[in-house]
């Protein structure tokens, strides 16, 4: 069963009134629109906990940093957050990513001829932690 079915039930045994139902699925709606458009709309002080766009973006390309869809706090204390100057690969868990110019990271591309890894590595100073 999908995750999400799971937590659509609890609307059908918990009873909540419309409108703060409503208020939620507005905001996750606006913010999926706002973190899926390509567009880096930044943080707005009205929403200190709302990430930048960008940071949803990275989640999506690099898969294994940035799990928060509505705030990074999370990211931040479970060390998740995405880190500049790392090279990430499928092998990369809990956000821990060896540093490029480390022996580790030096043999993996030694070893492995993807095209995308050499990409990344290039695009290594994207997402600077804040
Ligand atoms: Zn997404």
């Amino acid at each position: 069963m999908h995750v999400q079915l799971t937590f659509c039930l609890l609307l059908f045994t918990i009873p909540v009134h419309w409108l703060p139902f409503y208020m939620v699925a507005l905001y996750n709606y606006y913010h999926g629109i706002i973190d899926h458009s390509g567009i880096n709309f930044k943080s707005q002080w009205w929403q200190p906990w709302q990430p930048d766009a960008e940071f949803h973006d990275q989640h999506h390309q690099f898969f294994h940093c940035n799990f928060g869809f509505n705030m990074d706090v999370w990211d931040k204390l479970h060390g998740t957050m995405r880190k500049t100057n790392r090279l990430y690969t499928e092998e990369t868990f809990h956000g821990d990513a060896p540093l490029i110019q480390s022996a580790e990271a030096k043999a993996i591309l030694e070893n492995n001829d993807d095209p995308y890894l050499l990409e990344q590595m290039n695009k290594s100073d994207i997402n600077v932690a804040k």
